[in-house]
């Protein structure tokens, strides 16, 4: 009887165990402990990267704002938009982003908790203007953005993570070097702008840069078969015309996937790039 009883009340406490699992796991996936970040709820939220896309394509040419910065707010007050947001935190004379100190001292914003010191400390937010040393990949009144950086999306049926940013717009459009620096590649395998599900970037470059002490690569991807103006080892100079867009590789249609990465690291590149420049090669 006594072994009965003991095998039964193991059993009743794995079963307690097994129910308070789940319901941690429930509420940790509900974000009840506050752990998740900005990034992860946004994660599979199709409306909140349309929305942002949305207001990106009208806005793109004044400056740019990352989605992080606009739910910062926005998840703090939502009866504002995104697209009042972004035009709270955009400084339309510079063409950049405003300090989060000197949007927090707006009307909208000032009695917000994220505002307080300490949150905006831990926040990682900027409290400075961020440098801007890119110039642009492309004239983006003639694109629009169909991925942002890090934009999980469904692509062929598969699930990814956007590493890039994506820039619609027709074929042969002139992408620019947005620095000075040294042509690292130039594949072209394609010799016709068609999509290859298994051709990944399809024919690239990728332009290296040295800017502030700091090494960039930049990738061009997709681009029209034959419109390479440059080859490996050329010296460019910032604005300098690199090739043509196209849809060559696993691509949906005629766009530059425009990449950046530095030290092995993904960066968003639209942060680096100072939306006042428009130095181009005509
Ligand atoms: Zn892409």
């Amino acid at each position: 009887m006594k072994k009965i009883t003991v095998i039964f009340s193991s059993a009743f406490l794995l079963v307690i165990a097994f129910g308070i699992a789940i319901i941690v796991s429930c509420l940790i996936c509900l974000d009840f402990f506050g752990t998740n970040t900005i990034d992860s709820y946004v994660e599979d939220n199709m409306a909140y990267a349309d929305n942002y896309k949305k207001v990106l394509n009208k806005n793109i040419e004044n400056g740019y704002i990352p989605l992080e910065r606009i739910l910062y707010f926005y998840l703090a007050k939502d009866n504002l938009s995104f697209s009042e947001i972004y035009n709270d935190n955009l400084d339309l004379d510079l063409k950049r982003m405003k300090p989060i100190t000197e949007v927090c001292s707006q009307i909208n914003y000032k009695n917000l908790s994220v505002c307080f010191s300490d949150e905006l400390k831990l926040s990682g937010q900027q409290t400075e203007y961020q440098n801007k040393p890119f110039g642009k990949p492309v004239d983006f009144s003639k694109v629009t953005i169909t991925s942002f950086f890090m934009e999980q999306r469904i692509v062929f049926g598969n699930y990814d993570v956007h590493t890039a940013w994506d820039l619609a717009c027709p074929a042969q459009t002139e992408v620019y070097a947005v620095c000075d620096g040294i042509i690292e590649k130039v594949s072209f395998p394609y010799s016709e702008n068609v999509t290859d599900i298994s051709g990944g970037g399809g024919n690239q470059i990728v332009l290296k840069c040295n800017v502030e002490d700091k090494i960039y690569q930049v990738t061009y991807a997709h681009l029209f078969p034959n419109s390479s103006t440059v080859k490996e080892n050329d010296t460019v100079k910032k604005g300098q015309i690199l090739g043509g867009t196209g849809t060559t590789g696993y691509s949906t249609g005629n766009h530059l996937h425009y990449q950046v990465s530095s030290d092995n690291k993904n960066v968003d590149g639209m942060s680096l790039i100072d939306f006042s420049d428009n130095v181009y090669e005509q």
